[in-house]
């Protein structure tokens, strides 16, 4: 009578343990946040041999195909302070009308006049195709703004990024003065390049950011940084992004200054960054995430 019990028993144990701590573990990932880096946007699918020189360059209408996709699929457009907030310093809960979506952030680096021309018209058009409001983060240097002097400039000029923020479709950041390369310059050098940027770009935008939520957080020129860098980089900013196509794992993320980015050139097609989109992963289970760091 007692013989079946004892056969049954090893199997019980070794079902719990499996149900315990082998099956929740399948398929859980790391919590991450993709956060794209752009520059400026053209009109055209030009070859890649045929112009170097807008290599960086990202065609709208392949813009346009990958945003209409993340709305459709229900993405939240996080902002630098969202990311601060909500998955760098935790310190607010996710509004209720944000949970269950995924998260991504669209970046867009140096201030081309094309995010002007042919960016902003089509989050207009977005907009009133969708009734949805897409946040773009701009990473500008103040000191390549265009002014009333430079109507042939390719940079944008104040107007135009109080524009899109009056119209609530910029978060306005900073990239440095003159977008040098912040590891070669002595201190004063550095602290007017972080400094600087950071006046100039509030004084652009002072009476629409009540707040100063304009020139809060930094990217890095060229994604480059040291020591030095990073220790001034704190006293004037809340965080940092780097360019080093990393994805952020926010569970593991500790230094924030050194938040991760990918880069797009046209190179990249839609459907290669649908697949990178789709690779956000929210926290699932706090404690067994942060184990895995
Ligand atoms: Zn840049």
């Amino acid at each position: 009578m007692n013989s079946p019990k004892i056969k049954i028993l090893p199997i019980s144990i070794i079902l719990m343990f499996l149900m315990l701590f082998v099956i929740p573990n399948i398929g859980e990932s790391i919590p991450r946040v993709p956060i794209l880096g752009f520059h400026g946007i053209s009109k055209t699918k030009i070859p890649v041999l045929q112009s170097s020189e807008g290599y960086m360059d990202y065609p709208q209408k392949q813009l346009e195909q990958l945003i209409e996709y993340l709305i459709i699929n229900n993405y939240w457009f996080l902002t630098t302070q969202d990311i601060y907030d909500f998955f760098l310093t935790k310190s607010r809960e996710i509004p209720a009308e944000h949970r269950g979506q995924k998260y991504i952030m669209l970046s867009f680096d140096d201030g081309y006049k094309t995010v002007y021309t042919n960016l902003l018209p089509l989050l207009s058009k977005l907009e009133k195709k969708y009734r949805q409001k897409v946040k773009v983060v701009l990473f500008i240097n103040p000191g390549t703004l265009a002014n009333k002097n430079s109507i042939a400039s390719t940079h944008l000029g104040c107007p135009e990024l109080r524009e899109g923020l009056q119209k609530g479709f910029y978060d306005i950041q900073s990239h440095g003065q003159n977008h040098r390369n912040l590891t070669e310059l002595t201190r004063p050098q550095l602290v007017n390049e972080l400094l600087r940027a950071r006046i100039d770009l509030r004084k652009c935008t002072q009476d629409l950011d009540p707040e100063l939520k304009v020139a809060s957080h930094l990217a890095y020129p060229y994604g480059a940084y040291n020591k030095q860098v990073e220790s001034y980089v704190t006293k004037y900013y809340l965080s940092a992004y780097l360019y080093n196509d990393e994805i952020l794992e926010y569970g593991c993320l500790k230094n924030h200054y050194k938040i991760p980015r990918l880069m797009v050139n046209r190179q990249k097609s839609p459907k290669q960054l649908i697949k990178i989109a789709e690779s956000f992963q929210p926290i699932k289970n706090k404690t067994k995430n942060q184990n895995k760091c």
